[in-house]
């Protein structure tokens, strides 16, 4: 992949309706879409795609809400410019009460991606906030009404499990949770799209299981990866299947990786320590 190919792929904020949780999807529009990773799973830097589980391979920036990948993290670092964000420069917060200022600075100019980040802080009461369900459910609402697709991902398992779950103090409606994991999927989801993977196993609906797994996986989804393999191994699905799988999972963690990304894995692996403001999830 060529430089100029990664500048037209480098993706620019997306927001999308505010109704969008009114509408149905169907079949063929969920099968057919979200078979691209989005835009949160980039480095805004590199513009390269960052490895699943973006947590382990970038770290969220609080100041901007971007996930930087571990390779543009340590060359700032290397650079001397470890102190500031290397994408937008705004110096590293020195403590936590700072760093949720940063977050609520980005959440009051309305960015999905900091209402979500903000609202995992209430569900379990991180960084010096008092855990607060019900404040953690609205800003994923809000969140999920611009777009953001890890927002509709925790309200499909707030629904889903309503009371049975810690997020409690939400009335359990399954259908909406489903159609919370279903907008996140066809926007590239890959969690949701696991999920949604599994509840078509768990009724019998092996073929359309597969389906889901296969598009999560040639993302580069290891635990859809592992879904297809073990219905291979029960007689749920098929040799050239899994081999399909197996490919497309490898071709996804290809286009992860770089040299500086290898040398970064070393790097930090080695003693030096990246910042953990929050996870890139
Ligand atoms: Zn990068
Ligand atoms: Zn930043």
């Amino acid at each position: 992949m060529s430089s100029s190919d990664n500048a037209a792929r480098c993706p620019s904020p997306v927001v999308s309706s505010a109704d969008v949780l009114l509408v149905s999807i169907s079949q063929e529009e969920l099968m057919n879409s979200g078979h691209a990773m989005p835009e949160g799973k980039f480095c805004p830097i590199c513009c390269l795609p960052i490895a699943l589980p973006t947590g382990q391979h970038s770290v969220l920036k609080p100041c901007c809400t971007k996930p930087v990948c571990h390779g543009c993290l340590m060359a700032s670092e290397l650079a001397g410019m470890g102190d500031l964000c290397p994408y937008c420069r705004t110096p590293r917060p020195d403590s936590s009460a700072a760093g949720l200022a940063l977050i609520q600075k980005r959440v009051d100019a309305r960015d999905p991606a900091a209402m979500s980040l903000l609202a995992d802080e209430y569900q379990f009461g991180t960084h010096g906030l008092q855990k607060n369900i019900p404040r953690a459910i609205k800003l994923w609402t809000d969140a999920a009404q611009l777009g953001d697709l890890g927002a509709h991902f925790n309200l499909g398992y707030a629904y889903y499990l309503g009371g049975s779950h810690s997020m409690g103090t939400v009335e359990q409606d399954k259908a909406k949770g489903i159609l919370h994991w279903q907008h996140a999927a066809i926007k590239g989801h890959h969690a949701s799209r696991f999920v949604l993977g599994n509840l078509e196993f768990d009724d019998g609906n092996d073929e359309l299981a597969v389906q889901h797994f296969m598009i999560s996986t040639k993302m580069g989804d290891e635990d859809s990866l592992n879904m297809i393999k073990d219905m291979f191994m029960e007689g749920f699905t098929t040799r050239s299947k899994y081999a399909e799988a197996l490919k497309g999972y490898q071709r996804a963690l290809e286009e992860t990786e770089t040299t500086q990304r290898a040398e970064a894995k070393a790097y930090y692996k080695n003693g030096n320590d990246h910042d953990e403001d929050n996870n890139g999830g």
